[in-house]
């Protein structure tokens, strides 16, 4: 269904002058830039639904949402991005309001209000919307308790909203947590998306993440899979995340992406301006290397729902 045509990496050039690490480093960062700018995706029919999930906090779900998110939207691709968190973390990224009086994602799961009637376009791209989280989802958990059909609110909203609209991706950010919000996220989801950040107890708590998602298949979503993880934070210059990073792709070799998001100051000062960091500063290191993660995830060879 994707088609991502991408013309030969141009090889590093003396642009910079001197030969240093920094100057290699640019030259590398300027070629892989100009790459990304010959790089066409086409989108044809289908929706894939992908939840960012880790039950483990402060990994780089948001972020990794956002910026995927808006990178796939640059691309020409149609994305929602469902915030599925309380902290309302994504909405903000993408410049959407989100005050206690917003409809919103609690309004879908507890008031059956219709998914089209929250969601909004973000300032970003008119390729790319949030349906926002406010302060009231905290409550959801405990309140979806007695809902009928508690474990598919998600998903029979995202139905009814297919009928008519479309679009090629739905991305979810989920919260640090295990509950009902991230069981909904998986019942309506066909992809499980892990971003894993490259740091000491990285894997810690992954088995129970994936026990989780072989109950959801059982019980609820046959169809669940993980699909992708994706390094965050990965910092080159000290061993250990070289050694989490080789020690992930080992476990995982198909699911890894190749590309590895670094530190980088430019993605964690983006959300105070209400961006992602590819509106932000679209040609910085952790911009280039989310476009070229959304470039991976749009050339992958998965199934997706028929609109
Ligand atoms: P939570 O579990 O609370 O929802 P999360 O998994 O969604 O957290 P984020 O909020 O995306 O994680 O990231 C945690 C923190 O790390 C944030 O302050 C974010 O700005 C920062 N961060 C994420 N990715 C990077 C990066 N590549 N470089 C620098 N900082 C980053
Ligand atoms: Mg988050």
């Amino acid at each position: 269904m994707f088609h991502v045509k991408q013309s030969e990496k141009a090889t590093p050039s003396s642009t910079f002058g001197v030969d240093t690490p920094l100057a290699r480093e640019l030259a590398d960062l300027s070629a892989r830039r100009q790459a990304l700018e010959t790089t066409a995706v086409e989108f044809s029919g289908g929706t894939r639904v992908l939840t960012v999930s880790n039950q483990k906090g402060g990994v780089g779900k948001t972020t990794t949402a956002v910026n995927i998110g808006s990178a796939l939207a640059n691309l020409g691709a149609k994305v929602l991005v469902i915030d599925l968190d309380p902290q309302g973390n994504a909405s903000t990224a993408l410049g959407v309001p989100h005050n206690a009086e917003t409809a919103s994602i609690y309004d879908v799961l507890i008031n059956d209000v219709p998914l089209a009637d929250v969601v909004q376009q973000s300032p970003e791209s008119e390729n790319l919307f949030c349906a926002p989280s406010t302060i009231h989802l905290a409550g959801a958990e405990i309140e979806l308790v007695s809902q009928v059909a508690r474990e598919h609110r998600l998903r029979r909203s995202l139905d009814q909203y297919f009928t008519s609209n479309t679009v090629d991706f739905v991305i979810i950010d989920c919260p640090p947590s295990l509950g009902l919000l991230t069981i909904n996220a998986f019942t309506a989801a066909s992809e499980v998306f892990i971003p894993i950040q490259c740091e000491y107890y990285a894997l810690e708590g992954l088995s129970q993440l994936l026990g989780s998602i072989q109950m959801i298949q059982k019980h609820l979503n046959p169809e669940l899979h993980l699909s992708t993880i994706l390094l965050t934070m990965y910092d080159g210059r000290t061993r250990l995340a070289q050694q989490v990073a080789d020690e992930v792709r080992t476990h995982f070799p198909t699911q890894v992406l190749r590309t590895v998001i670094p530190r980088s100051v430019r993605v964690s000062e983006a959300p105070s301006f209400g961006q992602t960091v590819i509106a932000y500063d679209g040609n910085s290191a952790g911009a280039i290397a989310y476009r070229e993660a959304a470039v991976e995830i749009a050339s992958q060879k998965t199934q997706s729902k028929e609109n």
